[in-house]
């Protein structure tokens, strides 16, 4: 199946009380990682580059081959979305002109007049192209990227001022953070998710999905939560299964070093993590 836009895949979830989830990729084993996941279980996912791993991976147009590419070769026949997570103003355009299916504009750090104006230029765009549009709306705690946010909750008249720009999806802070969580962290803000999710249509994005207990997390699509993001918690379990496989020395038994083999225990936990949050998310309500 070749890319989709996300418009109607999210609705769908916000409408099902599930998830779709969002998994940043950095390279090809991630990229196949995940999507072998969601094709075992069958449903919709999301894949996502961040401004930083496009770069690493030699540029949005090469993202996007990779994970269009990749589809084709192992033969992917669930619906896949190619997103640009985090980015600014000029690489949003710029995922747009390339043929991305969905970008998130992230103008939490302008003034909000700002952020406003820069997000409707960018539904324009987008939407002239069929692609959907994620914007952010109070800052998400945590680093990504070198992207610092300071945690705050997002306000809800703000919220729906950016809503109202026409956009398909929005990410609002709820006490939610980047990275891993620190052990003081006192949980999601589950007054301000009822707040947003009573004023807002469209369907809402966490981001820092990576330590969040699965209570919570459940308890957050029932309100409106639809498109969840995980990215840390990858990056963990592909370094622990390649950390584990170098101190069990496999990496100096045969040609154990071979990149192919290497590489294949982080490729395989990306997958089983994949689809134990997908089981989490409740996505094969999709089906
Ligand atoms: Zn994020």
């Amino acid at each position: 199946m070749s890319l989709v836009n996300g418009t109607s895949m999210f609705n769908a979830a916000r409408e099902g009380h599930y998830a779709v989830g969002a998994f940043n990729t950095n390279n090809l084993e991630w990229t196949r990682g995940i999507l072998a996941a969601a094709q075992e279980k069958g449903v919709p996912v999301l894949i996502q580059t961040s401004m930083g791993a496009a770069k690493y991976m030699g540029g949005y147009e090469l993202a996007l081959h990779l994970v269009q590419d990749t589809i084709k070769s192992m033969g992917i026949t669930v619906p896949v979305v190619m997103h640009l997570d985090h980015g600014d103003f000029e690489a949003a355009k710029e995922c747009i002109e390339v043929g991305y299916n969905s970008v998130m504009f992230d103008g939490h750090d302008l003034p909000f007049a700002e952020n406003l104006e820069k997000t409707k230029e960018i539904v324009a765009l987008a939407h002239a192209k069929g692609i959907s549009v994620e914007a952010e709306v109070g800052s998400i705690g945590g680093e990504e990227d070198g992207i610092v946010g300071a945690g705050e909750l997002a306000n809800v008249d703000e919220a729906k001022e950016l809503a109202a720009t026409g956009i398909d999806y929005l990410a609002c802070g709820i006490g939610n953070i980047h990275g891993q969580y620190p052990a003081n962290w006192t949980g999601l803000n589950f007054d301000r998710l009822a707040e947003l999710a009573a004023v807002i249509e469209q369907p809402l994005v966490l981001h820092g999905g990576s330590g969040i207990p699965k209570d919570q997390i459940q308890k957050a699509i029932k309100m409106g939560v639809s498109k969840i993001n995980v990215n840390t918690e990858c990056q963990l379990v592909f370094a622990a299964a390649t950390r584990k496989y170098i101190e069990e020395g496999k990496d100096q038994q045969g040609k154990g070093y071979d990149p192919r083999k290497l590489f294949a225990p982080g490729t395989k936990a990306i997958t089983d993590l994949v689809e134990d949050r997908i089981e989490w998310f409740g996505t094969s309500a999709a089906k």
